[in-house]
């Protein structure tokens, strides 16, 4: 399948023509990128935000020229009163959802003998807890609905933003890197329990990509050399590339991955170190 949008240029395949998405923390850095690129594969998406509205709604429009709908939803993903809403909405709008991307995270960083409780818990109830609730609402709409085989050969899809911490421990980041530990076991289990029923839940780990969360780790030449020592491919990702790879992921040509991460880190988990050392 493909759709003329990018006329006179190489056609833009539309795997996800008539799917229902939604991203969250998409007005920003890779979810901005995955909800942009849902769209562009055929998908209506909704982009959630919690502060940026402008952004989001720039994202929106961006979307829709694709000739696919879209709207923003303000909802802080760790608040269940603001989740539930935020489905049902869609649900309404677009009649289901097909695709659920829980991708907002967050950092708060400090040394462990330095972290405050309200560090810990901020990032552990927005990059845990906000996909576990992301999660569970948009499964309950995928069992409601059952496999449209015209739509796709699954009942859903649930991809869980990951991280490369969910293996690497990070010091100075001990609530993150827990977090994100905690998305690894969230989402195999969910896949554990939800195979049978026709869904498929994965993951995305990405390595060091470039977007206001890293910021101070590539904005100078010696930041990002540095951080290119732990780069065996030798450059920082850019939010499309793990668009793509949630795109492919999303869509049938994965019909059969369920329960995997997919680390997309240009090696990062090759553990370079050892390359000259061990
Ligand atoms: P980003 O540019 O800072 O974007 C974070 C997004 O999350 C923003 O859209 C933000 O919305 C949203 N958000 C934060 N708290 C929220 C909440 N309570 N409810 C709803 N949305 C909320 O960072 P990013 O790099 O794109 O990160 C996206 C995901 O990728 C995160 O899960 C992060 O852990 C993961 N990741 C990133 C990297 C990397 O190198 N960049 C590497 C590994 C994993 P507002 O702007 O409205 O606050």
């Amino acid at each position: 399948m493909t759709s003329d949008v990018n006329e006179g240029r190489r056609p833009v395949p539309t795997i996800l023509q008539g799917q229902k998405a939604l991203v969250t923390g998409a007005n920003s850095g890779i979810g901005k990128a995955t909800a942009i690129g849902l769209g562009r594969a055929g998908a209506d998406v909704v982009v959630n935000y919690v502060f940026g509205k402008e952004a989001a709604e720039e994202v929106v429009e961006e979307i829709k020229s694709f000739g696919v709908r879209a709207y923003a939803h303000e909802a802080d993903v760790s608040q269940e009163d603001q989740v539930v809403p935020m489905v049902a909405r869609m649900v309404e709008e677009f009649g289901t959802i097909d695709i659920m991307v829980a991708n907002a995270g967050l950092q708060r960083d400090a040394a462990i003998t330095e972290m405050s409780v309200a560090q810990w818990q901020k990032v552990l109830d927005v990059n845990l807890t906000g996909q576990f609730l992301c999660a569970r609402e948009a499964a309950k709409e995928f069992l409601r609905r059952g496999v449209v085989p015209e739509v796709s050969r699954s009942a859903g899809k649930i991809i869980c933003m990951s991280s490369v911490h969910q293996i690497i421990p990070w010091t100075g980041h001990v609530n993150y890197a827990a977090s994100k530990g905690g998305v690894l076991m969230l989402m195999q289990t969910m896949a554990q329990e939800l195979a049978p029923k026709g869904i498929r839940v994965n993951a995305v780990a990405p390595g060091a990509i470039r977007t206001p969360i890293n910021r101070s780790a590539w904005d100078t030449p010696e930041a990002e050399a540095d951080l290119l020592r732990l780069v065996p491919y030798r450059r920082v990702g850019d939010p499309e590339d793990i668009a793509n790879a949630v795109t492919v992921l999303a869509s049938d040509l994965m019909d059969y991955v369920v329960g995997t991460t997919l680390f997309v880190d240009g090696g990062m988990t090759l553990f370079p170190g050892f390359a000259t050392g061990g």
